[in-house]
């Protein structure tokens, strides 16, 4: 799950850095009916601002009224949903970089004792296999393995292990980056 917005990734044509920070405030204008609204960001390193576009000489009339209140009251929800929203991104010519903008919630250390309790059946009875279900609540990539290893409490290079060894398998390919859902199971 996001912890705060990511930065956004995109050239400063002041001082020739790549990143900008958004506190999630947007400048709409309107002009007659037809309104334009961005998304403000900071330039990490100089601290100027570039508008990312969001509405673009739209009919006020096309805009839903839920849209336009989010877009005044510079809610930091609708800039997050926006940035995940691909159009958005090509249209800015922008990327995101999600490093430290996110968490892992495992929902306490359950996953921790069932991944310990199968690795030494003998300690305490063994519970079989384990299903894990994934949840993106953001389109961030990451790579799984990352993912799986900090859940289950694991380096890498075990988790690596276990999927060469067949005791981790998923209907999705584990190597590369996802930023969707998906399934894993561990075997004894
Ligand atoms: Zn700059």
């Amino acid at each position: 799950m996001p912890t705060c917005l990511p930065l956004v990734l995109r050239r400063c044509h002041v001082c020739a850095s790549g990143r900008f920070r958004t506190g999630g405030k947007f400048r709409v204008n309107a002009h007659h009916k037809l309104i334009d609204a961005w998304l403000l960001a900071l330039c990490t390193a100089c601290g100027e601002t570039a508008k990312l576009t969001v509405l673009e000489r739209t009919n006020v009339r096309s805009v839903r009224p839920e849209l336009l209140d989010r877009l005044h009251d510079n809610d930091p929800g609708l800039a997050a949903e926006l940035l995940q929203d691909p159009i958005v991104r090509s249209r800015n010519r922008i990327a995101l970089d999600w490093n430290g903008a996110w968490r892992l919630d495992t929902g306490g250390s359950d996953l921790l004792d069932r991944v310990r309790s199968l690795a030494h059946p003998s300690e305490t009875e063994s519970s079989g296999k384990i299903d894990v279900s994934v949840h993106f609540a953001a389109r961030i990539p990451v790579r799984p393995v990352r993912l799986i290893a900090e859940g289950c409490g694991l380096s890498r290079a075990e988790v690596e292990r276990l999927i060469t060894a067949g005791k981790l398998v998923s209907a999705v390919r584990l190597s590369g980056k996802l930023s969707g859902d998906f399934t894993f199971v561990l075997k004894p």
